[in-house]
């Protein structure tokens, strides 16, 4: 396996007749690798020639006073599980690499400004200009190594949609690849930031996912369509009995363009966000009617 950290480097590695012959997959992750992100990377070892992963912790998604500094960073780690799933190439540029010199505190770069009606939602709410980083970032790793498949996982619900939207209306030559979440035996979703939970808080962050899936059985045993609020009523229930779980948000939206709906439609994705803590986790699951 190969690590580059040069955008150069990675490029002619790719140049070098590989990109004629071979179909590209790239799995763009912040590292701290674990269960989930091997799914995907498998995934793209099935359906694909050549899988580059990305490890950059992109620092235009962190907001002041969010957990950049102390985010984990394992790359010896990273690159043993790549190595062993016989990834081709990691990709693992710095900061500057990637273009993001600090000017007074801010920096100075064209971003990429996804649809505010996506962004100002869910968890854009609370992490103000997360999902405009997080676009720029992933338009940049998609311009860099021009994969014909990109590999993300569902787990991130909102940024998958985002991604989605970006991908379609800037024309950008990749298919976006939905994955499913990968889940501890507890149904905790795994996420470089449960390594933030002590053991007692992971078995109380399992209860996170159980509140979804409570609130989806109320749907499956009603007679009748139940209202968006019945069905954000019973998470919120499950989830009273656990105060020490402080809910951000409960929402059923439309899976694809992330708005509210009053009434179930089809393809809809129930989304959370709640701390534990210090620790800030997110899950949803798809409801399909
Ligand atoms: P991250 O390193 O957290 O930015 O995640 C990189 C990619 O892995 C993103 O597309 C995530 O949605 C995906 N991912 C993270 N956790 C999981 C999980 N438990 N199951 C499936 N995909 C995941």
């Amino acid at each position: 396996m190969q690590l580059f950290t040069t955008i150069a480097s990675l490029r002619s590695y790719l140049c070098n007749d590989l990109r004629d012959r071979k179909s590209i997959a790239l799995v763009p992750t912040m590292g701290a690798l674990h269960v989930g992100h091997l799914s995907l990377i498998d995934r793209a070892r099935t359906e694909n020639d050549c899988v580059i992963v990305s490890i950059f912790v992109n620092p235009l998604q962190f907001g002041a006073g969010e957990d950049f500094d102390k985010y984990p960073r394992t790359l010896d780690g990273d690159r043993q599980i790549c190595e062993n799933a016989e990834v081709e190439a990691i990709f693992v540029p710095s900061a500057s690499e990637m273009g993001l010199s600090k000017a007074k505190a801010t920096y100075n770069m064209t971003q990429v400004m996804p649809p505010p009606e996506m962004v100002n939602v869910l968890c854009g709410r609370s992490r103000i200009d997360h999902f405009q980083g997080v676009a720029t970032i992933v338009t940049k790793l998609l311009n860099i190594v021009q994969p014909d498949r990109a590999y993300f996982g569902c787990k991130d619900g909102q940024q998958l949609a985002v991604i989605r939207q970006v991908v379609n209306d800037l024309n950008l030559p990749v298919e976006i690849i939905g994955c499913p979440t990968i889940r501890e035996s507890s149904g905790l979703a795994y996420s470089s930031r449960n390594q933030y939970l002590s053991a007692s808080d992971r078995i109380l962050a399992a209860h996170i996912y159980q509140s979804l899936l409570c609130a989806r059985q109320k749907i499956l045993d009603s007679d009748e369509i139940c209202a968006t609020s019945q069905v954000i009523a019973t998470a919120r229930n499950y989830l009273d009995k656990f105060p020490t779980i402080n809910l951000e948000y409960i929402e059923l939206v439309d899976a694809k363009t992330l708005q509210p709906c009053a009434q179930p439609e089809a393809s809809l994705m129930l989304a959370i966000a709640a701390r534990i803590g210090n620790t800030r986790l997110i899950d949803n699951i798809s409801i399909i009617f």
